[in-house]
């Protein structure tokens, strides 16, 4: 099995952790042991996002997805973004708030659940006042946590551990732009995610009755 980071892996994934015993759960109650919290920060691509929404529904798993209201890259308010949410929901995914401090934007979208973007140690685990923050406990602490951040996991590509059961319990945040698009490296997958993004601009130029003959 190779660990890259593309969508065929992060099925090999999500199949190793159900044959690990694991089921999925939420930031709705604390981890118990068994439990396996995936968690999506979606930083960039809503697109990105959808086609891992997909793998997971198709592997029976779900998972919490972390939406920005304030990216530079995505508009949660567009017709696109209200569609993306629609359907994770029915995916039977769960809705929470990728947030850019100070500002949380809670509103009826999201679960009262935030994860800060990029957040500095100063207040990373600070508790937030009408919300659980996902870095405070019972929801995190170190041997219960990996990240793939920047196309790299710290402690390696968790697939192993998850099949032998090697966690108690897990939080397992993932980038989905890393997953849906091609790339052996950080820099390549960002290439093809705009690559696809210019696709995805003409089509709106399109919809947007913009003359392109
Ligand atoms: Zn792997
Ligand atoms: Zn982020």
């Amino acid at each position: 099995m190779t660990c890259d980071f593309s969508l065929a892996h992060y099925r090999d994934l999500l199949r190793a952790a159900r044959d690990g015993g694991y089921r999925f759960a939420g930031f709705d109650a604390a981890p118990e042991p068994g439990a396996v919290i995936l968690r999506h920060d979606v930083d960039l691509s809503l697109d990105g996002a959808l086609a891992v929404a997909e793998v997971e529904a198709e592997e029976g798993a779900w998972s919490t997805w972390f939406l920005m209201t304030r990216s530079v890259f995505y508009n949660l308010a567009s017709p696109e973004g209200e569609r993306a949410i629609a359907r994770l929901r029915e995916l039977g995914h769960r809705v929470a708030h990728h947030a850019v401090w100070p500002d949380v934007d809670l509103d009826e979208r999201f679960e009262p659940v935030v994860a800060w973007h990029n957040p500095d140690p100063e207040y990373m685990r600070a508790p937030i006042e009408g919300a659980v923050n996902v870095m405070e406990p019972p929801f995190f602490d170190p041997d219960h946590y990996r990240s793939d951040s920047n196309q790299q996991w710290r402690h390696g590509c968790p697939h192993d551990d998850l099949r032998q059961h090697r966690f108690e319990w897990l939080q397992l945040l993932t980038h989905p732009e890393i997953w849906a698009f091609d790339g052996a490296t950080m820099r390549e997958s960002m290439e093809s995610m705009l690559d696809a993004d210019r696709a995805a601009r003409l089509e709106h130029l399109r919809n947007d009755r913009i003359d392109l003959s």
